[in-house]
């Protein structure tokens, strides 16, 4: 079900259109919550089939993200198909391509899950500051790239890392060996270590005829790598972070919603950490913050809809909830201004992402 825009040029889908979203996790499930207050259907793509998506969406299909075959049947029977996590392999998201319009579009994925790809495409494509790095594949490709950038540093797999996975950091010499032992064979990246003064994030979005909508800078604490939370809008915002999600979201010909991580140093200047082509963690403040959230937002721009409002109307801290902390569910739903998410997990797991609450700070 699809409608021409006034210059007949995109498709702008019409409520009632089936939007596929590849991954079936919480975010997957916010994403299918908002579409159905829009009016849109949702037919999750998961290779679990009691996954936190499954309750919210219209339709499921259970397989495998590299089953290309079963990725081009899920695609054809959608208008649109969009994706919760950066790990769709390239050669499904070619299938889902095939069978209806990828938004956003398989560059941008391959771009974010290549941490090298990622970080070579902000510097040299975009003039954006990122922190030194070298490529790593062997041992001696380690212990060359640690002259080079000095310690601190930290050794990364150059994919399939998050929330701290798949990375160790090496404060000495005597720490290299180790460091390849627990990554290799893997290809990695070695990175400077940034002494940052906070973590700070953009939320923003791009429509499909090119209108760009950024949530205000939001401030993250981290514990144990995991995003422990966001507190927005963050002080001292210059609008340089809003500037450079906008330069991203355009060079990759952008539609959806895109989170961008940076380090903030001393003197206020901004180092690009990484892009998540997706909704992201330090964005489900905007959900309780009086504006459109974000989850609505990229519904809106995968459905060639105009981008929502993403000036909230308050401020707003996003906390967590890791594991055991989601059994505080019922304590929590008694404190006054407190909205609580769960996502539905049957198992609670530690450094499991259970649910977050947000709470209202100021007006
Ligand atoms: P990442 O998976 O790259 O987002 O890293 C997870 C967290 O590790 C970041 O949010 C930082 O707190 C920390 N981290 C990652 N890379 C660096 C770096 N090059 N220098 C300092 N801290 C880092």
């Amino acid at each position: 079900m699809s409608l021409k825009d006034q210059q007949g040029a995109q498709t702008v889908l019409s409520p009632g259109s089936t939007i596929g979203i590849l991954g079936g996790g919480q975010l997957g499930r916010m994403l299918a919550l908002a579409g159905a207050r829009l009016g849109l259907k949702t037919h999750i793509y998961t290779p679990e089939a009691s996954c936190p998506a499954a309750l919210a969406a219209t339709e499921l299909t259970v397989g495998e993200f590299d089953d290309v075959d079963r990725v081009l049947d899920f695609a054809k029977s959608c208008d649109a198909v969009t994706y919760e996590f950066e790990n769709v392999p390239a050669l499904s998201a070619k299938a889902a391509t095939s069978g209806a319009p990828l938004r956003p579009n398989a560059d941008a994925l391959n771009v974010s899950q290549d941490r090298l790809v990622e970080k070579t495409f902000l510097k040299e494509k975009l003039g954006l500051e990122v922190a030194g790095f070298a490529a790593v594949n062997s041992l001696d490709d380690l212990r060359g790239a640690v002259k080079e950038l000095g310690l601190p540093c930290v050794l990364k797999t150059r994919r399939f890392g998050y929330d701290g996975k798949g990375q160790v950091i090496i404060k000495s010499e005597g720490d290299i060996e180790g460091a390849w032992d627990r990554l290799s064979p893997a290809e990695c990246i070695l990175e400077a270590f940034v002494s940052f003064e906070r973590e700070v994030s953009i939320v923003a979005a791009r429509g499909v005829d090119g209108q760009i909508a950024a949530y205000p800078l939001t401030e993250n604490v981290h514990k144990n790598h995991i995003l422990y939370q966001s507190t927005a809008p963050a002080s001292q915002d210059d609008g340089s972070a809003a500037k450079m999600a906008g330069q991203i979201l355009e060079t990759l010909d952008y539609v959806g919603v895109m989170g961008v991580e940076f380090f903030q140093m001393a003197t206020g200047d901004l180092i690009v950490n990484e892009i998540a082509p997706r909704v992201h963690n330090s964005g489900h403040w905007t959900q309780d913050a009086g504006c459109t959230d974000q989850f609505e937002q990229h519904m809106r721009a995968v459905a060639g809809w105009p981008l929502g409002q993403a000036i909230p109307q308050h401020g707003v801290v996003m906390t967590n909830l890791i594991g055991d902390e989601a059994k505080a569910w019922k304590t929590l739903a008694q404190e006054a201004g407190v909205f609580i998410h769960l996502y539905g997990k049957s198992e609670c797991r530690t450094g499991r992402k259970m649910g977050h609450v947000n709470r209202i700070v100021k007006s």
